[in-house]
């Protein structure tokens, strides 16, 4: 069924078949090397298809000839089959092909026997990933939401997110039962090495500004590390001051029971309730309410649907 979206496509695709050749061998993966000493560096967009917003950051960075000042610099797009079947009247429709590529990271999967179109572009790109130190991983949400940074569960996560220094909102969660996000992927989530990752989330699919969003933590990864000129960035990186992060542990979701769930009032995200015990929501007949003083509500749903996660119920840290 095809579902036209409520606040409407001001987002659309732009061309990247100038970059589907790259310089590694894997189609949509570009390296630039410095030739000097440093890290390597991933910045990695469309690992959703409708997730518009990382090919305009990753067009914005050839365009303006991102090179490396030290270390390397890989530029990838991930599911470009999702992305090429792009339709502005049925947007949501090119998410995946075959199944959600950020539940796919698991080695045992990778490793497996299990096709799709999706694992057949993941498994081509992991020598890409393998050898990566950090990676910044592009996305944006279904519905218009606050972006954010997701850190995962450990401190290089978190230290990473607050070296980049914006979006606002830094939400340290474990990921999905499902499967792993790239985010999550072996060296990323291995506590014995100091290999990083975030997650950006830059707000709605299809508002202009995600592209811009996209564009400028792109540039504050890269400044992180220092592995662009200052020049480029002063070229380019938005001189605004940013407020201070705010950094939220997930605690349980929750997750909705019945065909009558409602939150008491609307929660548009990163609200903080702050007593422990105030009421959120009715889950059909049962009362649903916070489990700790100043709360956080993190992504609540805007369509919560029997089975699926209502909300997050962030602590700040
Ligand atoms: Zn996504």
């Amino acid at each position: 069924m095809s579902k036209k979206p409520q606040h409407g496509v001001h987002l659309f695709p732009v061309d990247i078949t100038p970059w589907k050749k790259g310089n590694t061998g894997i189609d949509y993966v570009t390296t630039f090397d410095s030739g000097v000493a440093g890290p390597h560096l991933m910045i990695n967009a469309l690992t959703h298809g409708n997730e518009l917003c990382g090919a305009h950051a990753l067009k914005f960075l050839f365009e303006n000839a991102v090179r490396p000042v030290r270390g390397k610099l890989t530029l990838s797009f991930a599911n470009v089959g999702a992305y090429e079947s792009f339709d502005a009247e049925d947007p949501y429709a090119s998410r995946f092909l075959d199944e959600d590529s950020n539940r796919l990271w698991n080695e045992t999967t990778l490793d497996g026997e299990r096709q799709s179109r999706e694992l057949a572009r993941a498994r081509a790109l992991r020598p890409a990933v393998d050898p990566i130190d950090h990676m910044l991983d592009i996305h944006s949400t279904e519905l218009p939401q606050a972006p954010m940074l997701l850190a995962g569960i450990r401190a290089k996560g978190r230290a990473l997110a607050e070296g980049i220094g914006a979006p606002r909102h830094v939400v340290m969660d474990a990921g999905h039962a499902a499967g792993k996000r790239i985010r999550d992927y072996a060296q990323f989530d291995d506590p014995t090495r100091d290999n990083a990752s975030v997650l950006v989330e830059c707000g709605y699919h299809f508002y202009a500004e995600a592209a811009d969003i996209a564009i400028q933590t792109s540039l504050r990864f890269l400044r992180h590390f220092d592995a662009v000129a200052p020049a480029f960035l002063e070229a380019h990186l938005d001189p605004a001051p940013v407020e201070d992060q705010l950094v939220i542990e997930v605690e349980g979701p929750i997750t909705i029971e019945t065909d009558h769930f409602r939150f008491a009032r609307t929660f548009e995200g990163f609200e903080v309730v702050p007593q422990k015990g105030t009421l959120i929501g009715h889950d059909g007949d049962r009362e649903v309410r916070t489990l700790f003083d100043d709360c956080v509500m993190v992504m609540p749903s805007r369509e919560p649907l029997k089975g699926k996660t209502a909300v997050r119920l962030g602590r700040i840290v």
